[in-house]
């Protein structure tokens, strides 16, 4: 192991060194701790529920802690990304648009993250290549291992001093293997060199495969995996197994073996109902007690802190197993079917019910099939009707169809970005006349155009990272359904995503029809927040923003909590309706 005196020098590099792991400023070797997460075997083991769980039950005992997701991909973030493919495109307060864990970290840690907690490779190579053009590397050539590695070191170590967290939690993107996530494993292990002892936990997390025609655990592609992070020179300290059920003493007999890693340091994770009994397994199974002795902050933990977050978070899991009425919302959307595509809003109804005592089915509706003639059939069995964010013209007269009909029927209705957007066009359309009014998204021609690009897009070109991006003010009208909702503050701050906007022009035209505008920008006439008044509708609010990235177990957002009251009104409504039928 590196000593500290020889360390101390790394930040001072005389230009005869062979190496290049420049040290941030206010940065000290060994004060700050890592646990490194990485996965084997196959990508979607859930290594992004895993760490933050982790986190969050080393948080809960009094630590400071800060997580970062290292990515792969070249892209420079994950803006142009389809979400499809992908998952959603989750959006921090800094407006960087990232990878869907960044919202399981959120969530999990009830923490605001920024730009410094998610890399990707082409963040990191674009920096390389800026500090070549700069001459920054004194007539070297620049090659992967010192320079690019040393960039992903520092990457971790500004994190360190930036947040001044006692543990960072890294979690690499990808499987142990590939060829993208190679150097981030190379650079984990200098790290580990570098910090010295106690310093680092590297946690491998495997899948233990279950054939149903077998009827057993089989462990050797776990096997594998983990001899392929010890060729790369990391020996894990903790080894969590993904499984089906909980996994046999076997498993863990012959997994301790073949990788070094003491019999009591296996431990099972196997699947369970909801992402959020994971810190408790955690717990129970005694993975947190392992990494802080690892690490050796025994005594900067705090257990009676721990018992009372830990309190809490139970009585959330526990009202959330208990709830057994089933309320029906529906999602209308192109991808459907996927729900990673739309995990946030998945979260934030799962948090808003749970705090209603309810569990949310959702319904996937391809707008595609839908019309004002047949609208009636596919929606009438909803308790409340969600059109979310999206891009382009597919669907789009399915999802109008479906404003209109539950407007006119006074469904619960939340719209989240172009949800907003569209029940502007219906209403536009169908309840002031503005025929063939739309969004210049999808016509660009339209009479009247009632959606149209924000001024200080239209000189834009290309489409990476320059959307009305992250966190912004709403200022919020009184006595309207959002003033209740938010509790009478005048202000609130939300997260957005957008390249369109409700014309200002025809915001006169709107209001005069019935629409309330209950939330704006603060100093410019963007229209952020949109409803009917009570008379008119139970439930009708749509945001230009996205809600959804706000909502955490303990803290739902605002909106989806009046959306699922109003659901649930509407639920229990048509339950008297059936009784006395
Ligand atoms: N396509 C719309 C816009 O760019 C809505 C974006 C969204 O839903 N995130 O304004």
């Amino acid at each position: 192991m590196a000593d500290q005196a020889s360390l101390s020098t790394v930040g001072h590099l005389s230009d005869e060194t062979e190496f290049y792991t420049p040290l941030p400023s206010g940065y000290r070797i060994g004060q700050t701790k890592y646990v490194i997460v990485f996965g084997t075997v196959m990508s979607g083991l859930g290594k992004g529920i895993f760490a933050s769980s982790l986190a969050k039950v080393l948080k809960d005992g009094g630590l400071t802690v800060a997580p970062i997701k290292l990515e792969g991909y070249l892209n420079m973030d994950s803006g142009t990304l389809n979400p499809f493919r992908h998952g959603e495109v989750f959006v921090l307060d800094d407006g960087m648009e990232c990878d869907m864990d960044l919202g399981t970290y959120e969530r999990m840690l009830d923490q605001n993250l920024t730009r410094a907690n998610f890399t990707t490779s082409g963040q990191i190579f674009s920096r390389v290549l800026e500090k070549e053009r700069r001459g920054s590397y004194l007539g070297r050539d620049v090659q992967m291992i010192p320079h690019v590695t040393g960039e992903v070191k520092s990457r971790l170590r500004e994190l360190a001093v930036a947040s001044g967290a006692d543990v960072i939690f890294v979690e690499i993107g990808g499987t142990v293997g590939d060829v993208e996530n190679a150097y981030f494993i190379e650079a984990a292990r200098e790290l580990a060199f570098e910090e010295g002892p106690r310093s680092v936990c590297f946690v491998a997390l495997t899948l233990i495969l279950e054939p149903p025609t077998l009827g057993e655990q089989k462990s050797k592609a776990a096997q594998l995996g983990i001899r392929r992070l010890l060729e790369n020179g990391i020996q894990p300290h903790i080894i969590a197994c993904r499984s089906h059920n909980p996994i046999t003493k076997k498993v863990r007999e012959k997994m301790s073996l073949y990788s070094n890693v003491p019999f009591d340091r296996v431990f099972s994770m196997h699947d369970c109902e909801s992402v959020y009994l994971i810190p408790k397994m955690l717990c129970e199974n005694g993975l947190d007690r392992a990494v802080v002795e690892i690490l050796g902050l025994e005594d900067r933990i705090d257990t009676q802190l721990s018992t009372r977050a830990q309190a809490a978070w139970d009585d959330y899991v526990g009202r959330f197993q208990r709830a057994t009425t089933t309320l029906r919302i529906g999602i209308t959307g192109k991808y459907t079917s996927v729900r990673d595509s739309y995990a946030s809003i998945i979260q934030a109804l799962e948090h808003a019910g749970t705090h209603h005592d309810v569990r949310v089915e959702i319904e996937w509706i391809d707008t595609s099939q839908i019309d004002d003639e047949n609208a009636e059939s596919a929606l009438q069995h909803l308790h409340g009707i969600i059109v979310p964010g999206g891009f382009g013209a597919r669907g789009i007269e399915g999802k109008i169809a479906c404003v209109r009909w539950v407007r006119e029927n006074k469904i619960p209705y939340l719209g989240l970005c172009y949800g907003f957007q569209m029940a502007v066009v219906e209403y536009a359309r169908n309840v002031c006349g503005l025929v063939g009014a739309n969004t210049t998204e999808v016509a660009p021609d339209s009479a009247y155009p009632v959606i149209d690009v924000l001024p200080e897009q239209k000189a834009i070109e290309g489409l990476g990272g320059n959307m009305r991006l992250g966190g912004r003010d709403v200022a919020i009208k009184a006595g309207t359904l959002a003033a209740k909702l938010f509790n009478n503050a005048p202000e609130t701050h939300m997260r957005f995503r957008h390249r369109y906007e409700v014309d200002p022009r025809f915001i006169p035209q709107l209001e005069a029809g019935g629409m309330v505008f209950s939330g704006r920008a603060p100093d410019h006439p963007i229209m952020q927040v949109l409803e009917l008044p009570p008379d008119r509708h139970p439930f009708f609010l749509g945001t230009q923003a996205h809600p959804e990235f706000l909502s955490r177990p303990l803290r739902p957002e605002p909106l989806f909590m009046g959306f699922i009251r109003a659901a649930v009104q509407r639920m229990q409504q048509a339950d008297r309706h059936t009784c006395r039928a």
